[in-house]
Parts: C-alpha cells; structure tokens; sequence
C-alpha cells in the first residue's frame, strides 16, 4: 500500500493544448492494463503520472510489468510513500533502496518540494540525506555529475516518496490516440513487429488474418491467434478476424495464369482487408512488407496491392532488414513463436515463376475472368472473429 509506480510521461507532454486527451486517454489504457492486477488509482499531475493501489490485495509486481509495456510512457520507477519528514525520508532511503545503496560506487540525492510549506528547501533537504547516506554507506562517494546512483526524494502534497533513478519505459503514444487501423498478420516473424510498432505510434489495432484451411492446419490459425496474444501486452485487448481465404485461392489456381498468383492474392488480401477497416471504423492498413524481401515485395508490387484500397497502407517494417526485425521481434517476445513450423496460407500456393513487373493489363485482364464482388462478400461474410486478451 506505501508503494506506488511514478511514470514519466513521453511526447505527449509536448502536444499542448490536447495534453489533455493524451493524458485521459494514457490513465484509461493503464487502468485497463491494471485490471487483472487488483484496484488502483490512477492520476498525473506535472508530466508524471502516479499508480497508486487502492489496498493491500494488489499485485505490484504485476502491476510494474504491464506499466513497463504501456505506450505513452517514457521512464517509470517504483517508489516508497513516507511521512514528510527529513529522517522519515532518510530512514525510507535507508531500507527501500539497501541493496542498490550497497552496490554503487557513487551517487547524489536529487530533492523536488511540490509542498512549498515543507520547511527545508530542496538543497537542505537533498544535502541532509545525501551527508547521512554517506555516512551510512562507506562504498559511496557523491558524483553530482554522472552518478551511478541517483536517490530521488519528492515532497509532495500528501506524502513523500523515495524513488532510485526511472528504468526506461515503452515510448510512444498511447494506444488509440491515433485512431485504428486494421493489421495483416500472417505467421510470420515481420508482422507482428509491423503492429507493434503502429501500436507504439498511438493506433489501436484488429488484426485480420487469412486462413486457407484444409491447406493450412488449425494449429497455424492457434499460432496466429497466439502471436497476437503475446503483443496484448502492449496493445490492448485485440480482435481477430480470421477470414476462410481458400475458395479464392482456388478460384485464382483455376482460372489465373500460375506467374501472376501471388499479386492477385494480394490484392483480395487488401480488397477484404478494407471492408474490415470500414465495418470496424479503421483509417488504415498495416503490413508486414519489407522492400525487396520477396517478390510480392516490390515498388510495383506494392502499387499493384495498394490499388485496390483507399485507405493508406502503413507499412513500418518496410526500410529494415531482416535482423533488424528479428532484433524487435525478440525484444517484444514474438520471435519464437513466429517461427514454429507451420505452412503460411502464401506458401502453399507460391508460383514457381512469379511475376516481378506486371504488363500494364495484364492484372485487369487475369482479374476480368472472376466475380470479385461476390468473392469478396463472401470471405467477409464468413469471418470468424476471436476475442484476444491480455
Ligand atoms: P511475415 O513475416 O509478416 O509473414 P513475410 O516476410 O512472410 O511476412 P509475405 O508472406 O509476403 O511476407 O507477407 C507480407 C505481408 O502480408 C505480411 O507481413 C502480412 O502483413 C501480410 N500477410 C501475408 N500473409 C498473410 C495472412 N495469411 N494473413 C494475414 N496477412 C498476411
Ligand atoms: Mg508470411
């Protein structure tokens, strides 16, 4: 109950007059994120933004790990509430921070009075427990420039709280503060990172992912819907809608010339993927297409995809190579997933010869012989949409 998480508050404090929404819409994302962490208040005052729980029944440590993961958030710190008082300060610092007292070499003690009765100004206050710790730890010298240890004293209204230096916290922008888009995941290892760092730029996500069963096994569809649990975390609660993709790809098998396969596909991909942004009120695409990685994955190819739909196609992974990717995808935790071995519904039916550079109608021309329309309303009409939660 006396431990509270202090977070610093990233860009957001810069947007002036709509501060305001970035915040509300920060404590909402984080309140959501700390339910199944007990009850909690949240509230922020001066670009910091205070988790305090309401009763012993909270799960701090739980409560620390979703914190680390909420977009918006630049630094963060766990902090020991005592009365405001120097000694009571001294003695919190003394027993809260033992163990990184114990280990550095160097540190200062940094004061901020938001109580302006307090009856020591910040430097007496800060120069009192810094000479007392000093005292207390022989292993500490004061380095007021590049400490290895800061010890951060904050009187406040109600309280004072000591806190160690902030840990870095996930950048960003509040999820949803940017407004939704709709997010192609396959299996793989790139789109997920392409959603997570959307998420990171304040877009709420649903995922769309296309299922070409009995090509594709249900537990490829469990790897997907998995996939997208492990970046809940960051995003938020996320639905997928599992779109049964097979009929078109046969259709496409029987009736399209083999070396054009893969950018029709495509292009059904975008076309349904669209419809799913107007029915859940998205503003854009997401991919996973990185330049030059496949074939599918050229300046044209990308024209040719992006034609069918008008909405933007956000595509962040777009000028990364592949470590790069692989870097992201094992900090957020999805590498190993992405990897398990099963068939993508794209690989199933992969020409062996596909086409780089497309005759100008040539994909009108291929496109002529189907229904589109019906293709398309009838993918949308059978999708099956999965709740994904924290
Ligand atoms: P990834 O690693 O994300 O699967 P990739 O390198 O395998 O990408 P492609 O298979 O060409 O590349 O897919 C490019 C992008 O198209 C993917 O990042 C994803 O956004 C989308 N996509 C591909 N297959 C599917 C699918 N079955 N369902 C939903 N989106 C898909
Ligand atoms: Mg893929």
């Amino acid at each position: 109950m006396d431990e509270i998480i202090l977070m610093k508050l990233g860009e957001l404090v810069l947007k002036g007059l709509n501060r305001r929404s970035f915040e509300d819409k920060l404590i909402a994302n984080a309140q959501r994120r700390l339910k199944h962490c007990g009850s909690f208040k949240v509230y922020s005052k001066q670009s910091t933004m205070y988790v305090e729980p309401k009763d012993d029944s909270c799960d701090m440590d739980a409560a620390w790990e979703a914190m680390k993961r909420l977009f918006g958030v630049v630094g963060l710190s766990r902090a020991r509430a005592c009365a405001k008082d120097k000694d009571a300060m001294l003695e919190t610092a003394k027993t809260y921070l033992h163990e990184k007292l114990s280990t550095a070499r160097t540190f200062k003690v940094e004061a901020k009075r938001a109580d302006k009765t307090f009856p020591m100004t910040s430097i007496e206050l800060a120069q009192y427990v810094g000479g007392e710790l000093h005292d207390a730890f022989p292993n500490l010298s004061v380095d007021v420039h590049n400490p290895e240890l800061t010890v951060h004293l904050e009187v406040r209204d109600y309280a004072a709280f000591v806190h160690a230096d902030p840990e870095p916290g996930a950048g960003g922008l509040p999820v949803g503060i940017g407004g939704r888009a709709v997010s192609l995941l396959s299996g793989g290892i790139d789109s997920p990172v392409a959603s997570w760092m959307m998420a990171k730029r304040g877009l709420a996500l649903d995922m769309v992912h296309f299922f070409s069963y009995p090509y594709t096994s249900p537990e490829a569809k469990d790897k997907v819907i998995e996939l997208a649990r492990l970046i809940t975390p960051w995003c938020g609660r996320l639905t997928v809608h599992v779109v049964p993709f097979t009929k078109i790809q046969e259709e496409l098998r029987r009736s399209c010339p083999e070396e054009l396969f893969t950018i029709l596909m495509r292009r059904f991909m975008m076309r349904i993927a669209c419809r799913v942004a107007y029915r859940v009120g998205a503003g854009a695409l997401v991919t996973g297409e990185s330049l030059g990685q496949v074939a599918s994955q050229t300046m044209s190819a990308m024209r040719m995809t992006g034609a069918v739909c008008d909405l933007p196609i956000l595509r962040p992974v777009v000028g990364m190579d592949k470590e790069e990717i692989v870097r992201i995808a094992r900090k957020i935790g999805t590498f190993e997933t992405s990897i398990l071995p099963y068939e993508d519904c794209c690989t199933v039916f992969t020409p062996r010869h596909p086409r780089l550079r497309p005759l100008p109608g040539e994909i009108e021309a291929a496109e002529a012989n189907l229904d589109i329309e019906a293709l398309v309303d009838e993918a949308v009409k059978n999708i099956e949409r999965i709740q994904v939660n924290p």
